[in-house]
C-alpha cells in the first residue's frame, strides 16, 4: 500500500492564464525542465507536447484540459491543462474541481487581463490556492512590481514579491532569490541550460535589502511564528521562511510571485521548486462533498488512505486507438488496478483494467494501487461520461457534479446524406462524452441538427472536430442566439392520441397542469396520476412525451423555467401503448404552450470592456446602441474598465467592432449572466428586429 509520505509528494496543478500569457509556452518548459521531453517545442512551430490535437495546433490554442504527469525534486506533478479562452470557461471550472493549486500566468507587460479576473474569479470559488508567474520578463515595457501591485489591486489579493529582476527587458538576465538571498544568472544566449548562483550582484543591494525586509513584513502579517521573531528582532532561518510562505499560500492568504520569460528559458526552475515548496498536497486539501447515491444523505470523504475510495472522472477523450480514455482524480482511499468499481452516477459496475498515466511523451501503465490524489486515465469503462462518480459499492458516494453554464449559441448543420445523418449522430454521442456543455437537438421542419454551444468559438471547434475527425460532410449554418420560451400564465389541458384504422388502434389520453417557473428555475416534469387512471407502466413514456413536448415551444425554441404535472387521463385495455402514450404527452404540452401564450428569452451577457481613455466616448456609444445596460465604469492607472449587460444577439462580431474603434487597443470579455424576455423576436423562430 502507498505510503502517506508519497502522496505528500503529490502536487496537482493547473496553469492558469488569460490567452497570449504565455501558458503553453510555461507549460512546454516545465516539462522541458523535467527531463520528460526531450526537444523544446514552439508554439509557432506546432509541435508542443500538451495541444495534441490537430485543430489545437492550428489554432495555437489549447482546448482539451488533458493531465500530464512529471517529476521535479523527488516530488510528482501532474499539470491539469486548462484553456485560456473565455469560451471554454467550462473547461477551466473542470479543471479547477480536481486541482489543488494553480500557476497563474502573467504578461509583464499586459498585467492583469479582464481574462484573467475571470479565471481569477473562478479560482477563488473554487478556494485554490495559487502562485503567480510574471512571464515575459523579456519584453519591452515589461514590469515585475507593476504586475504585482495589479494583482493586488485589481485582483484584491495578497501578492508576496519572492525575487528582484536583474537586468531588464531584453538584458533580463536572472533574478534574486529573496529567501535563500542568492542571486541565479542565466546564459545570454537564451539556451534551456541551469541558472548560475552566485552571491548578490553589489548594485541590487539596496533594492535586495528593501524587498526582503518587505516579505518578511508580509509574512509577519499571516504568521504569527515568525511575526514574533521579526519583531524581537530574532534572525530567522530559511526553513522558517519556506515554511511561513507554504502555510499562507496554502491557506490562499499570500500569492507568491515569481517572474522569468519561457520564450527565453529564465526563471522556470525557481517556478518549480515553489511549485513542490508552496503549494498543497493532496492531503492538505479539504473533504470533498457529495451524498449516498440512493438514501441522498450528505456524505464527505477525507484525502486519507483509510477512506473508502471516490474519484471523479473530469475528462472523456475519445482516441482513435485507446477509444474511451476516461481522466479521473482520486479523492480518497486507494484499489488495486483491475478492481470493480461502481459508478455511483449511473449505478453500473466497470472494471479499472488499463489505468494509465500520462507523460508528455508517453504513457505508462499503472501496476501500483490507485491512491488518494492520484490523477490517471482508464481505458475501455464503456459507460463513464465527464462528472461521473468511480467509487465503491460497499461504501458509494456521489460527488458534486461539476456545473456548466446555458449553452447560449447555437448552429445548424445540414448532412449532405443519410450517411452523413448517421455519422453525427454517432460523432455527438462521442463528442457528448468529452464535452458535456452542447446540446444536441432536431428542427422537425428543416430536418436540420441543431447544436448549442457556449461561444463561437466553441461551435466553430466542434464543428470542426465533426468535418475533420469524424469525416461528416455538412453544410454549416451561422451561429446564433439561443433563444428559449417560457409560459405565460398556468394552464390545464387534455392531450389524447387515438387512432382507429383497420387493425390495432393506438388510445394515450393525458391531462396535465402547466405552470411558469421563476426565471433560471428550469424545468420540472411530474406524473401525479389519480386513481390508477393511466396504468404505472406508462408513466414512463407519458414522461418522455412531456420532456420532448418541451423541447419545441410555440415559437420553435426550447421551453424552460416550467413545471409540468401530469394529474389524469384514460386509457384503452387493447389499443394503449408506450408510443401512444408517449405522443400524448407531447400533444399536451404542444396544447398547453398554446393556451398558456409563451414568452420568448433571450440570453443577456455580462461584459467588460477595458480601453484607454480617448475611445471611451466611441466605446459607450457602440454599446449604448445595443442596448446595453452599464453597471459600472472605473478607472485603472489611465484606461477604462466598463461592465455592462448586452443581449447576447448584440454581442456578434463584438471583437472585431472593438477592434477597428480602438485601433486594436480595447478587450473585452463576457459570460452567461441570465435569460430575460426578448421583445424582438416573432413567431415561427424568426426574428423580425434584432434587438
Ligand atoms: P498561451 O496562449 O497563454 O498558451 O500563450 P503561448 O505560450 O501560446 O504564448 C503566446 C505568445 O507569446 C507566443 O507567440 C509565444 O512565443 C510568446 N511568448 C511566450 N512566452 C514569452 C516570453 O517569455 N517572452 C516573449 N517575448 N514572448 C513570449
Amino acid at each position: 500500500m502507498a505510503a502517506l509520505s508519497d502522496i505528500q509528494r503529490i502536487r496537482n496543478i493547473g496553469i492558469i492564464a488569460h490567452i497570449d500569457a504565455g501558458k503553453t509556452t510555461t507549460t512546454e518548459r516545465i516539462l522541458y525542465y523535467t527531463g520528460r521531453i526531450h526537444r523544446v517545442g514552439e508554439v509557432h512551430d506546432g509541435t508542443t507536447q500538451m495541444d495534441w490535437m490537430a485543430q489545437e495546433r492550428e489554432r495555437g490554442i489549447t482546448i482539451v484540459a488533458a493531465a500530464t504527469t512529471c517529476d521535479w525534486l523527488d516530488h510528482q506533478v501532474n499539470i491539469i491543462d486548462t484553456p485560456g479562452h473565455v469560451d471554454f470557461t467550462a473547461e477551466v471550472e473542470r479543471s479547477l474541481r480536481v486541482l489543488d493549486g494553480g500557476v497563474v500566468v502573467f504578461d509583464a507587460v499586459n498585467g492583469v487581463e479582464p481574462q484573467s479576473e475571470t479565471v481569477w474569479r473562478q479560482a477563488d470559488k473554487y478556494r485554490v490556492p495559487r502562485i503567480a508567474f510574471v512571464n515575459k520578463m523579456d519584453r519591452l515595457g515589461a514590469s515585475y512590481l507593476g504586475t504585482v501591485a495589479a494583482i493586488r489591486n485589481r485582483l484584491q489579493a495578497n501578492p508576496i514579491a519572492l525575487q528582484v529582476p536583474i537586468g531588464a527587458e531584453q538584458a533580463f538576465s536572472g533574478v534574486v532569490d529573496l529567501v535563500s538571498l542568492q542571486a541565479l544568472i542565466y546564459p545570454a544566449d537564451n539556451a534551456p541550460a541551469a541558472p548560475t548562483v552566485g552571491p548578490l550582484p553589489e548594485e541590487l543591494a539596496g533594492e535586495v535589502a528593501a524587498a526582503r525586509e518587505h516579505l518578511l513584513e508580509a509574512l509577519a502579517v499571516v504568521d504569527d511564528h515568525l511575526a514574533h521573531k521579526y519583531l524581537e528582532g530574532a534572525a530567522i532561518t530559511t526553513d522558517e521562511i519556506v515554511a511561513a510562505i507554504r502555510t499562507a499560500t496554502v491557506a490562499s492568504k499570500v500569492v507568491p510571485v515569481l517572474m522569468g520569460t519561457a520564450l527565453r528559458n529564465k526563471g522556470i526552475e525557481p517556478l518549480l521548486d515553489a511549485v513542490v515548496r508552496y503549494l498543497p498536497s493532496p492531503l492538505d486539501m479539504p473533504p470533498v462533498q457529495g451524498v449516498h447515491p440512493e438514501t441522498k444523505a450528505v456524505a464527505e470523504r477525507r484525502p486519507s488512505l483509510d477512506e473508502p475510495f471516490a474519484a471523479l472522472a473530469f475528462k472523456i477523450v475519445t482516441d482513435p486507438h485507446a477509444g474511451k480514455v476516461a481522466y479521473f482524480r482520486v479523492y480518497s482511499g486507494a484499489v488495486e488496478p483491475g478492481a470493480t468499481v461502481l459508478n455511483a452516477t449511473t449505478g453500473k459496475r466497470e472494471r479499472l483494467n488499463r489505468v494509465l498515466r500520462m507523460h508528455a511523451d508517453k504513457r505508462e501503465e499503472v501496476k501500483d494501487p490507485i491512491r488518494t490524489g492520484d490523477i490517471l486515465a482508464a481505458v475501455g469503462m464503456r459507460e463513464v461520461a465527464t462528472g461521473h462518480t468511480l467509487t465503491v459499492a460497499s461504501a458509494p458516494i456521489l460527488l458534486e457534479s461539476i456545473k456548466f453554464p446555458e449553452p447560449v449559441v447555437t448552429i445548424a448543420i445540414e448532412p449532405k446524406s443519410r450517411g452523413d445523418q448517421d455519422r453525427i449522430i454517432d460523432a455527438l454521442l462521442k463528442l457528448g462524452d468529452e464535452d458535456p456543455t452542447f446540446r444536441v437537438s432536431n428542427n422537425q421542419e428543416t430536418g436540420q441538427t441543431l447544436i448549442a454551444g457556449m461561444g463561437e468559438l466553441h461551435l466553430e471547434v466542434l464543428v470542426d472536430r465533426l468535418l475533420r475527425e469524424f469525416r461528416v460532410q455538412a453544410n454549416i449554418g451561422r451561429p446564433e442566439v439561443s433563444y428559449r420560451e417560457r409560459p405565460r400564465k398556468a394552464v390545464t389541458v387534455r392531450g389524447r392520441f387515438v387512432r382507429q384504422s383497420g387493425g390495432r388502434g393506438q388510445y394515450g389520453d393525458v391531462t396535465i397542469e402547466l405552470e411558469p417557473r421563476a426565471q433560471g428555475a428550469g424545468i420540472e416534469v411530474a406524473t401525479r396520476i389519480r386513481g390508477g387512471a393511466i396504468p404505472i407502466n406508462y408513466l414512463p413514456a407519458v414522461e418522455r412525451g412531456l420532456r420532448r413536448g418541451l423541447t419545441t415551444g410555440v415559437h420553435g425554441y426550447p421551453v424552460t423555467d416550467v413545471q409540468v404535472v401530469a394529474i389524469d387521463g384514460s386509457y384503452h385495455e387493447v389499443d394503449s401503448s408506450e408510443l401512444a402514450f408517449e405522443q400524448a404527452g407531447a400533444l399536451a404540452i404542444a396544447e398547453a404552450l398554446k393556451a398558456s401564450g409563451t414568452d420568448v428569452m433571450q440570453p443577456i451577457m455580462s461584459v467588460q470592456v477595458v480601453v484607454p481613455e480617448e475611445f471611451m466616448g466611441e466605446v459607450l456609444g457602440g454599446l449604448a446602441a445595443k442596448h446595453a445596460a452599464i453597471h459600472a465604469t472605473d478607472i485603472r492607472g489611465g484606461t477604462h474598465c466598463v461592465s455592462a449587460e448586452v443581449p447576447l444577439a448584440a454581442m456578434f462580431g463584438y471583437a472585431n467592432d472593438l477592434r477597428s474603434v480602438t485601433q486594436g487597443r480595447g478587450t473585452f470579455s463576457m459570460e452567461f449572466s441570465h435569460y430575460a424576455v426578448s421583445h424582438g423576436v416573432g413567431a415561427a423562430g424568426g426574428v423580425l428586429a434584432q434587438v
